[in-house]
């Protein structure tokens, strides 16, 4: 799968690099492992699934560790925190501004990328800076299994109510 793709560290380097100096951030093998686990397979993983992610090349590394690099990544605007009411907080590597399609039946998470203003008219005076956009629904995935199921669900009705007109 593409997503699953790995990003070749010479990529990640100068940016991480640079990123972390002006924050003060050390760069470390793990906080460059846990970057490249988010840019890997950007699903918003948890915390806990970016450690079993890194864990597989990097047996040694700690949750604790873990914590520590995505908070050093989101301060230095490498990723960001998405939290959904009640779930874990996920993490997200796509900087640029847009929001998220949470599919309710699936879970999954989407970024849904925002025109620069979104029609969203703001009462008089008030300055929006950035935004942070959910959306829930169906994915189109989940959207056409369930299609398919309603469909079935009809004709297994219009079945019985033949077999009761026939009798
Ligand atoms: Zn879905
Ligand atoms: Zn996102």
């Amino acid at each position: 799968m593409d997503t699953m793709r790995r990003v070749a560290p010479t990529l990640l380097d100068p940016r991480l690099h640079e990123r972390l100096a002006t924050r003060g951030f050390r760069f470390t093998p793990q906080r460059e492992q846990v970057y490249v686990v988010l840019q890997r397979k950007r699903d918003h993983p948890t915390a806990e699934e970016v450690f079993i992610r890194a864990k597989r090349e990097m047996p040694d590394i700690s949750m604790a560790t873990v914590y520590n690099c995505l908070d050093a990544l989101v301060e230095c605007g490498l990723a960001r925190q998405v939290t959904l009411e009640r779930g874990a907080t996920r993490f997200c590597p796509n900087m640029r501004e847009h929001g998220h399609f949470y599919c309710d039946r699936c879970r999954n998470v989407f970024d849904v990328s925002l025109s620069a203003a979104p029609g969203i008219a703001l009462p008089k005076g008030y300055l929006a800076e950035r935004y942070d956009i959910a959306i829930h629904g169906r994915c189109p995935a989940c959207a056409n299994a369930e299609r398919n199921g309603a469909k079935r669900r009809m004709n297994q009705m219009g079945e019985v109510r033949f077999r009761q007109s026939v009798i």
